[in-house]
């Protein structure tokens, strides 16, 4: 399966703008946003001017970096959010937010999206009790995101378990942190996305 093998620190330099792609390290004196907040590639370029064009491209590259998306997963999402009923770029982003990666992260299971979908992709985790290694897998209300029993005797997830909270769980899930079992309570909606994306930008783009 193809993936970004880059830096990403790279990829949050090129936006300008911390993407919290590499968790704890993203919020320490480490982060390379923070040291060095120039595009990579060199000495420092005189800022020009994003056309529109540019300004809808950057929109919808941040939004794949953050979620760890390639173009071609990210425009059949774009797809299906066309597809279903209501807002396009509010659809994405809900799409986004569902896919089984992004909920792993978000559940606390791991520290960066990146690191989630290595979870899932080494089949570490389960939906609904049936073993599931696809990370653009999309959640439904109601299901239940845990561990295959035998990933529950590695390091890895004795040390998740030890520090694990269900402080920053988002409204739309719920965790029982004894059991490291997640739940979908209801679907996320616009305001649980907690990034500056403007969607209608990516819509804009796409619609060329
Ligand atoms: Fe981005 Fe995190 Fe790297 Fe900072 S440490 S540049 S926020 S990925």
């Amino acid at each position: 399966m193809a993936r970004y093998t880059g830096s990403v620190c790279r990829l949050c330099r090129r936006m300008s703008e911390k993407l919290f792609l590499k968790g704890e390290r993203c919020f320490g004196p480490k982060c390379a946003v923070e040291r060095r907040a120039v595009p990579p590639g060199g000495r420092p370029q005189r800022r020009r001017k994003l056309s529109e064009r540019g300004l809808q491209l950057k929109e919808k590259q941040k939004s794949r970096f953050i979620y760890g998306v390639l173009e071609a997963q990210f425009r059949r999402h774009f797809a299906e959010a066309q597809r279903r009923p209501g807002i396009t770029g509010e659809n994405l982003l809900q799409i986004l937010e569902r896919r089984l990666d992004n909920v792993t992260y978000r559940l606390g299971f791991a520290d960066s999206r990146k690191q989630a979908r290595q979870l899932v992709n080494h089949g570490h985790c389960q939906v609904n009790g049936r073993k599931t290694d696809i990370s653009s897998y999309i959640v439904k209300e109601g299901d239940v995101i845990s561990w295959v029993a035998k990933s529950k005797e590695t390091e890895y997830f004795k040390m998740a378990a030890k520090e694990i909270t269900a402080k920053n769980i988002p409204p739309w899930l719920s965790l029982n942190v004894d059991e490291m079992v997640g739940r979908v309570i209801t679907l996320p909606s616009r305001s649980d996305v907690d990034y500056r994306i403007n969607e209608q930008l990516i819509t804009e783009y796409y619609s060329r």
